[in-house]
């Protein structure tokens, strides 16, 4: 293994035992609370809709709305400075707290101060800085970054946080429970925030029209540290602003839900500042407060640092739209077994964090844990401005792989690399990149490829150069293609018969390794009349598109565009029995394809049991089907979930007379060469763990085991003694 594979795999294994247990009980206590309260809401797709239109129509208008709140704080009497980068930013800011001759900052909820490293600027001229969140607070204490864009702390349990302050704090006695831990610190920053000279705070969202800045937090403290203080900075990345007032409420809807699952936050703040309450003097306990002056000063900082270019990046763009809530963090898989220690950057955690590193810290900061988001895209329907966070991570995973120094090309596997892409891309992507190639070669050799591959020699050979690990079994080619079975056996339902017509889609899986799905597909649709052919067609693009390659992945789709057109434009579906693929031509094709041409092919594509349900409620015979009454345990895909047609498989197994029983945990860890890789292998098999949990129940533990996806039924192999199997090969006649 390479020192950085080794080091990121040491890394992780670390993470897991150290703050794995916390992170995975407070994200997935946070996703399913998310589940829960949006399902109460009567509009949740039409809400996230108009969420979106907004924020679209906001960063596009983005220069004219920061002028037009510019002339509002000023016209209520506050200043805005417009920071162009990190630097500037806390100049700024240390300007205004030098100018009051401010010793002591209290802040409260904010990434973005987070981002421009304003305690460390603040500390170093002698001003002292509290946070007065408890999240913040502990990491404070304990001089750690954030694991999570909204809980940061969230990797730290109870006990931790109890141990962290008796050993920091001289208390009366220990602390145990969350509520002396809340008292404790809420007594403790009292007295901070009282003497405070200055307040800072972040905001959600800033309104054009009247200047305000909406807070939503679980705790008050913002509110605290603007009132008692006679100056506030305001701390905002430019893109928190959106136009009016009345623009807010889809947010206030959205944003606790999707973060922590509450209906609604315990605060939600809207403040105008200068606000025009009077600053309490707590050194005079005589004068009415009535009495006190509202003489207050208010800056509002709106941050760059990089997002004017990432606006005109039309890539990158949708990263700004980004209401940071979290819930791509919490409903991803790998996420909350690792947390945002190991999958985030600089400051942002979590799946976006790819874009927002990218953008404010550069690449080599979202290179660090860009590889952690396998593509699955379950966090995709989570989002609540409908960003397309797996394409954010491939298209920065490109650009980090063009990037690469050129001369670290290996020609080890020189030869197993017809792709487009630079020199210098990293040797283990090329190799998984270019499977097709690699199965092709081992389908032609095959028995001796088999054999040899899995000689010792081999797999260490691939261990050390290429970070296939040892650990997991490789992929066992057939001799005879499925594509070479069909052109042998031919169509057995004539088309002048035929209920339907179907070009079934040959991917590398089913056409070079598990060519039995391949067949059972074929019997299944052909006991239900229809008229099936195999088309000489490639690989859709998936492996170089997971690894980044999004040329060579443009090159094949348009490969398989070109040869399922005549297809598409006769009228025939185009049935897919991999997932991954069924979501390539649903939702990457259409940023590597013409429109017209991924709307065709979308439009007209249909995984292999979605298409048997469609047969048999358009008047199919199931007894035409092998029925029985098997106890089956059924995984979904992730992709398979994020287009909504899970549902199918499990009514075509009813309806055939199999009990089911499905799993619910958001991925089976293994998401293509993800769990192949070394540096990934412990964490695949830990995310793996859950699946394997809940298919080892008293009720699951003898029920035959069935999962759509390729990388699902490796892993469930893996995971388990029993041998799983695709569902389409439990309802085809034998
Ligand atoms: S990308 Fe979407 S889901 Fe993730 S933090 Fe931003 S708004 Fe929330």
């Amino acid at each position: 293994m390479s020192d950085s594979r080794r080091q990121k795999a040491a890394r992780i294994r670390s993470l897991l035992e150290t703050e794995g247990d916390a992170v995975f009980e407070n994200t997935t206590t946070f996703n399913d609370g998310r589940y829960e309260s949006v399902e109460k809401l009567d509009d949740y797709e039409g809400l996230k809709a108009r969420a979106r239109a907004i924020k679209e129509d906001a960063i596009a208008n983005l220069p004219d709305l920061v002028e037009a709140v510019t002339e509002t704080v000023e016209a209520n009497g506050g200043t805005v400075y417009l920071a162009e980068d990190e630097a500037d930013a806390q100049r700024y800011i240390a300007e205004v707290v030098e100018d009051r001759d401010a010793d002591s900052v209290v802040k409260s909820k904010s990434m973005t101060s987070e981002e421009i490293e304003i305690n460390d600027h603040l500390q170093s001229r002698g001003v002292d800085v509290w946070e007065t969140d408890l999240g913040e607070f502990v990491l404070q204490v304990a001089d750690e970054a954030p694991s999570h864009i909204v809980a940061p702390a969230i990797h730290r349990s109870r006990e931790n946080i109890a141990e962290l302050f008796d050993a920091h704090f001289d208390t009366d006695a220990p602390l145990e429970t969350a509520e002396d831990l809340t008292e404790f610190a809420r007594e403790y920053l009292a007295e901070r925030i009282k003497d405070a000279d200055v307040g800072m705070t972040g905001a959600n969202f800033v309104t054009a029209d009247t200047g305000t800045i909406a807070l939503v937090t679980s705790e008050g403290n913002a509110r605290k540290s603007v009132a008692t203080t006679d100056t506030h900075v305001a701390v905002a990345g430019v893109e928190k602003v959106v136009p009016s007032l009345g623009d807010l409420q889809p947010f206030v809807e959205l944003i606790g839900r999707s973060g922590t699952g509450q209906d609604i936050t315990a605060y939600v703040s809207l403040l105008t500042p200068p606000v025009g309450t009077p600053v309490p003097d707590f050194d005079d306990d005589e004068t009415p407060l009535a009495e006190a002056g509202p003489d207050r000063d208010y800056h509002l900082v709106l941050i760059d640092n990089g997002r004017m270019a990432m606006r005109d990046d039309d890539d990158l763009r949708e990263t700004l739209y980004c209401i940071r809530c979290s819930a791509c963090a919490n409903s991803c898989a790998n996420f909350q077994h690792v947390g945002g220690h190991a999958f985030g950057g600089e400051t942002y955690s979590g799946g976006i964090a790819t874009g927002w590193e990218a953008g404010v810290h550069g690449e080599d900061s979202a290179a660090e844990f860009n590889d952690l988001c396998t593509g699955c895209s379950r966090c995709v329907n989570q989002c609540p401005v409908e960003i397309d966070i797996p394409w954010i991570n491939t298209v920065v995973r490109d650009r980090i792989n063009r990037g690469a120094d050129p001369d670290t090309f290996d020609f080890l596997v020189e030869g197993l690399t017809p792709d487009e892409e630079p020199a210098g891309l990293d040797v283990q992507k090329r190799f998984f990149g270019n499977f097709e190639t690699a199965a092709k070669l081992g389908s032609a050799t095959a028995p001796l490829s088999n054999w040899v591959m899995d000689a010792g020699p081999v797999r260490s050979a691939l261990e050390r150069f290429v970070g296939v690990d040892s650990r997991r079994d490789l992929p066992t080619f057939e001799r005879e293609t499925f594509r070479e079975w069909f052109a042998t056996r031919g169509p057995r339902v004539d088309p002048a018969d035929a209920a339907r017509e179907v070009v079934l889609y040959p991917d590398v899986y089913t056409n070079y390794v598990s060519t039995a799905r391949g067949k059972a597909a074929v019997r299944a649709l052909e006991a239900l009349d229809v008229h099936v052919t195999v088309p000489a067609v490639g690989e859709s693009g998936r492996a170089p598109l997971s690894q980044g390659m999004v040329s060579t992945a443009g090159e094949k789709a348009s490969r398989v565009y070109g040869a399922l057109a005549e297809h598409v434009d006769a009228g025939r579906d185009v049935v897919v029995v991999e997932p991954s693929d069924l979501a390539m031509f649903a939702r990457e094709y259409e940023r590597l394809l013409p429109e017209r041409s991924h709307e065709r092919l979308a439009e007209q594509s249909y995984e292999v049991m979605e298409y048997v349900y469609g047969l048999l409620e358009n008047g199919g015979d199931p007894d035409a089907l092998a029925t029985g009454n098997e106890a089956v345990a059924y995984h979904s895909h992730c992709q398979q979930r994020t287009l909504g047609l899970a549902a199918h498989t499990v009514a075509v197994l009813e309806q055939l007379g199999h009990d089911v029983v499905t799993s619910d945990v958001e991925c089976c860890g293994m998401a293509g060469s993800f769990g192949y890789k070394q540096e990934y292998y412990d964490l695949s098999m830990d995310v793996g763990d859950e699946l394997a949990t809940q298919f080892t129940t008293d009720e699951t533990r003898d029920r035959t085991v069935v999962a759509s996806g390729t990388s699902c039924l490796e892993q469930l192999d893996s995971l388990l003694q029993r041998v799983p199997t695709h569902p389409v090969e439990l309802v085809a006649p034998r």
